[in-house]
């Protein structure tokens, strides 16, 4: 499956490989971004349901709802909640925290999947995982489309992901890409092509 996917990512132009300026200032030679791949609804829909399919074998029991941060989750939550016959949910920044609006409500022990486009440090993944807890459900696994962590991130609970990428990332003054000779561009400029 990873091979398959990492050839539709490269494909749909989700994943680009070359020199990049990253938003954060940080030079790349690769650029991820997932909208590429999940603005096809067939492509979504379909991993969703291999993203639940990963994780069904390690949950401890099928979940009650799916919660992903806004905005880079709420496409995935959608997915991965069509898969199980469930809710999709979606937790949004307010005031530096990440809390559930909009009316949506969970219930007190209610099984909670959390899942993500992509978990580089697992840091918002964390806070949603947070949000859950505070409203009284229980989070019993985490998905992801793509680790960018390498399988580092420890979130507590059992946890799946259809693609494992490298995406190294460095300093300007310490780019090996920029000692090459080659100049940085932004992602978004090809990107959107
Ligand atoms: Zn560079």
């Amino acid at each position: 499956m990873s091979d398959d996917l990492l050839r539709i990512f490269k494909e749909r132009r989700a994943l680009l490989e070359g020199h990049f300026l990253l938003t954060s200032g940080l030079h790349s030679p690769r650029y991820l971004q997932c909208a590429r791949v999940l603005m096809d609804p067939a492509l979504a829909t379909r991993l969703g349901a291999e993203l639940a399919e990963a994780l069904r074998p390690v949950l401890p029991a099928p979940p009650a709802v799916v919660v992903a941060p806004a905005l880079g989750g709420v496409l995935v939550a959608h997915e991965v909640a069509r898969a199980f016959g469930v809710a999709g949910l979606f937790t949004e920044r307010q005031d530096g925290g990440m809390v559930l609006r909009r009316g949506f409500v969970l219930e007190t022990g209610q099984p909670v999947v959390v899942v993500e486009d992509v978990i580089t440090t697992g840091g918002s993944t964390r806070e949603v995982m947070e949000a859950v807890t505070r409203a009284g459900a229980t989070v019993v696994g985490v998905g992801s489309l793509v680790d960018r962590s390498g399988g580092a991130v420890d979130l507590g609970v059992p946890r799946r992901s259809l693609l494992t990428l490298e995406v190294p990332t460095y300093e300007a003054a310490a780019c090996p890409l920029c000692a090459g000779g080659s100049k940085p561009e932004k992602p978004g400029s090809r990107a959107a092509r």
